[in-house]
């Protein structure tokens, strides 16, 4: 279903000079990649045992900006970065099936969420005549969603691995991470 009812007839990818959709164009870098590509052997089981649960902002790099490596972590990522179910689910599988042990949550400056309200849902609804069974978790103050996110990790019963979770804002226009407390 489409989110903007109101523009049920506009094309769905934009096209460059030659023709090529965006995915078209990921297609092309993906035969590039493989014909490069030697397997790794790896299993499927993260080497260092962390999950990290991250915003889906495209200007947070994970692995560069942790310096990780292909099969190191799993990575988990949403609108905002925000410990939903869903989060839960994965999480719940990468500890109890893939053997991770600690949880890294990053939220970051300058996100998506901070502009937006709960009203966004009641606009869906109004203008598309459903409600969306989501909430939109929006936020105001970046250092308590990581809190409050931090806070539904640890308190999970269906996580077993919950003694190593820490939080952190990621700074766009320095790239540095700031801890976040999770007693203040
Ligand atoms: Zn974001």
């Amino acid at each position: 279903m489409s989110i903007s009812a109101s523009q049920p007839s506009q094309p769905t990818s934009d096209r460059d000079h030659s023709g090529k959709t965006v995915t078209d164009r990921l297609v092309e870098a993906n035969a590039k990649y493989a014909s490069a590509f030697t397997d790794p052997g790896m299993d499927a089981r993260p080497v260092l045992k962390v999950a990290v649960v991250a915003c889906m902002d495209a200007r947070l790099d994970l692995h560069a900006a942790l310096g990780l490596e292909l099969g190191d972590c799993h990575t988990i990522r949403n609108a905002g970065g925000v410990v939903t179910d869903d989060i839960i689910r994965s999480l719940t599988i990468s500890q109890r099936a893939l053997g991770t042990r600690s949880v890294v949550l990053i939220h970051h400056t300058g996100c998506g969420l901070l502009n937006l309200t709960e009203d966004f849902r009641h606009e869906i609804e109004a203008e598309v005549g459903q409600r969306p069974a989501w909430a939109v978790e929006a936020f105001k103050d970046l250092d308590k969603d990581v809190r409050q996110s931090m806070q539904r990790v640890r308190t999970s019963p269906f996580l077993p691995h919950t003694d190593d979770v820490r939080g952190f804002v990621f700074d766009v226009t320095t790239g540095l991470l700031r801890e976040i407390d999770p007693q203040r």
